[in-house]
């Protein structure tokens, strides 16, 4: 855990988050500035600080990451209509927060490629 890390900050309950689902490795909820009618982040508990920091001892975790997305998917509708997986890595990926998060965006037909 960061003790300066708002996503660490979510997953130990101090910071306000919309979650929609939860399992032993991870954590979903809204994204507070969604850029879809659905935009859900799912993140691990544990603090990783992106995809370049995933082994194969993480491999439960990502279990856990494909479990929510099919769980959110489903609950929010888009499982039917489409949606999209994306984590965005480092300066040129548009990463803005250094704990590893998917996002799920879906609810509208979606360009692409993205900009
Ligand atoms: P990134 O740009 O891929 O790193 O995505 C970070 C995402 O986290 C952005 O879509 C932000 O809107 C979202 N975000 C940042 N702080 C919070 C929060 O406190 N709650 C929910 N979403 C957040």
């Amino acid at each position: 855990m960061a003790a300066d890390c708002i996503f660490c900050r979510i997953v130990r309950g101090e910071s306000p988050a919309r979650r929609v689902y939860e399992n032993a490795h991870v954590v979903a909820f809204h994204d507070i500035a969604p850029q879809a009618p659905v935009h859900v982040l799912v993140i691990p508990r544990l603090h990783i600080a992106s995809v370049l920091e995933l082994g194969e001892e993480e491999v439960e975790i990502l279990k856990g990451v494909h479990e929510a997305i099919r769980r959110v998917a489903e609950e929010t509708g888009v499982a039917t209509t489409g949606f999209r997986v994306v984590t965005n890595c480092g300066r040129d990926g548009h990463q803005t927060v250094f704990h590893l998060h998917y996002h799920i965006l879906g609810g509208r037909r979606l360009g692409w490629p993205p900009g």
